[in-house]
């Protein structure tokens, strides 16, 4: 059953709808938990994908189209979290097929477009849902179409959309605009919307949650920091926990806490006024693309996660962001788009600030691979030394430091 956030009108599992009929509102899939008579432990025997949690998925099992995602890996960090007086975890989710979280939501949204029946599918994306959306496409056989902003998408989001094959349109506008015209294309029922309103989306991106309290031991952390673009991945691990709390799997619940960047932070302002009216950020701009969102669809279903589990949203700026993907790049080995190290800066300034206190136990989600964004990465670094292939020449420039 698909439910209205705000109104709670119901609507049937087999209806193409992105918002409420009655309010406008966003909506979600209703799981019947009570009726979901089963124990944690069948998930242990299974592959470790996100199919794993497949009860959970409210699609058809024979329709399901997969590339494996989910299962990523979950990294102690042992160095910075030592310097920050905590433990920390890292969830990297850009080891998922295309390199980012992108690919869970997809994997349950492509299956419903199957179960529906639907033979073109569509987006409007700062990059990563494009390059998913035509990965997960091409597998399903399905024309796909997706709007960039023109000139705002990295590099290697774009590569993978283009060779995948989707039809890919370069809109003159932000991204919040494409959203909005490829909406109407999809409430004029020419194609299938697969951007995160559409409920699906989130189901698949909620295995997140499942899989670090999993990995935890059936434990939920004290807190769980993300990069908040469009709101939705914080929606859906909250989603995610709370109905494995509800399952009776885990008996707490970690604080859910978004970071945005200053240019874009819609979320953070209305945190900080205490209510869930949103005023949208006309024209947003940070290095971090991903996030690079003025008007996040989810918006209430996000601010309901940070209050209900008494979380916290924080910006930070584009250099802290910048200094925080290299360090982790040289401290723990994990490279991330900018976007991603939004969650670490955030980590440093809300332990700088006392709101994380010493001790907690923090997972950081950090969503899309180092390589999606080549030039970012390259323009941080010092040009290569050029070199003759010789011994002498070697030794003079790395001996004589
Ligand atoms: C999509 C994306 C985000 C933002 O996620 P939302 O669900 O839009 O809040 C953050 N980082 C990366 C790498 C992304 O691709
Ligand atoms: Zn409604």
């Amino acid at each position: 059953m698909i439910v209205c956030v705000n109104c709670n009108t119901k609507y049937n599992d087999n209806e193409v709808i992105y918002t409420c009929k009655e309010c406008g509102s966003v909506l979600e899939v209703d799981i019947d938990i009570e009726n979901l008579d089963i124990s944690k432990d069948i998930f242990d025997c299974r592959k470790d994908i996100l199919w794993k949690y497949k009860e959970f998925m409210p699609v058809d099992e024979t329709k399901i189209v997969s590339l494996d995602e989910g299962g990523t890996p979950f990294c102690k960090c042992d160095k910075l979290g030592s310097e920050l007086g905590i433990e920390l975890f890292v969830k990297v989710e850009g080891s998922n097929p295309t390199g980012s979280f992108k690919d869970r939501g997809m994997s349950v949204g492509m299956t419903k477009a199957m179960e529906l029946g639907v033979d073109t599918v569509g987006c409007a994306s700062t990059g990563n849902t494009s390059a998913s959306l035509a990965a997960y496409a091409a597998r399903a056989g399905l024309r796909c179409v997706v709007l960039l902003p023109s000139g705002k998408v990295a590099l290697g989001k774009l590569a993978q959309a283009m060779f995948h094959g989707a039809e890919v349109l370069s809109v003159n506008g932000n991204f919040d605009e494409a959203l909005e015209a490829v909406t109407a294309l999809a409430l004029e029922k020419h194609l299938y919307l697969l951007n995160s309103i559409n409920p699906y989306r989130l189901e698949g991106q909620k295995s997140i949650g499942f899989e670090i309290v999993h990995e935890l031991g059936w434990e939920s952390p004290d807190r769980i920091i993300l990069p908040v673009g469009n709101a939705g991945n914080i929606s859906a691990i909250w989603k995610g926990v709370t109905e494995f709390y509800k399952a009776g799997f885990i008996d707490s619940l970690p604080m859910m806490t978004g970071i945005q960047a200053e240019g874009a932070c819609p979320i953070v302002n209305a945190f900080r006024k205490n209510t869930m009216d949103l005023v949208p950020t006309e024209n947003p701009e940070t290095i971090a693309t991903a996030i690079r969102i003025g008007a996040p669809v989810s918006s209430i279903k996000a601010l309901r996660a940070i209050y209900d589990s008494n979380g916290f949203a924080e910006t930070v700026t584009d250099d802290e962001i910048l200094e925080a993907q290299k360090e982790l790049a040289r401290k723990e080995g994990i490279g991330v788009e900018p976007a991603s190290a939004a969650s670490i800066a955030g980590l440093k300034k809300l332990v700088a600030e006392g709101i994380i206190d010493k001790g907690e136990q923090v997972v950081c989600i950090v969503t899309g691979h180092l390589l999606k964004d080549p030039n970012t990465a390259i323009n941080a670094c010092v040009e290569p030394i050029e070199i003759d292939a010789d011994v002498d020449a070697l030794k003079k420039v790395l001996l004589n430091k």
